[in-house]
């Protein structure tokens, strides 16, 4: 398959995939690339069972650039960091009213 950017993703389903299975950054902190991988293909194999169906979605599975979603979730991650005290904050900002105070000063 032409690997072609998408959206400033290296590909379609790199795009797609981070899209639709990975909104929620916080759950995978934790994850390697292997892993996010591993987590993509059970959600296909636990919903079908029909073969030929996992293997044409294993080859859609086989483009998607693991390592530039992993980038992401660690860029979301830093951006996602108590100021004060580098605890992890969803959304940004401070953790807590403590780390609000020792800001100010
Ligand atoms: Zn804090």
């Amino acid at each position: 398959m032409e690997n072609k950017r998408h959206n400033g993703w290296t590909n379609y389903a790199t795009w797609r995939i981070n899209l639709e299975l990975f909104e929620e950054y916080k759950f995978f902190i934790d994850y390697d690339a292997e892993s996010l991988q591993e987590y993509v293909r059970d959600i296909i194999e636990e919903d079908c069972n029909n073969n030929l169906a996992i293997s044409y979605a294993n080859a859609f599975i086989d483009e998607v650039n693991f390592y530039e979603i992993k980038e992401h979730i660690a860029e979301w991650k830093n951006e996602n960091k108590c100021p004060e005290c580098n605890a992890d904050v969803d959304g940004g900002g401070v953790c807590s009213k403590e780390c609000e105070e020792a800001q100010m000063y």
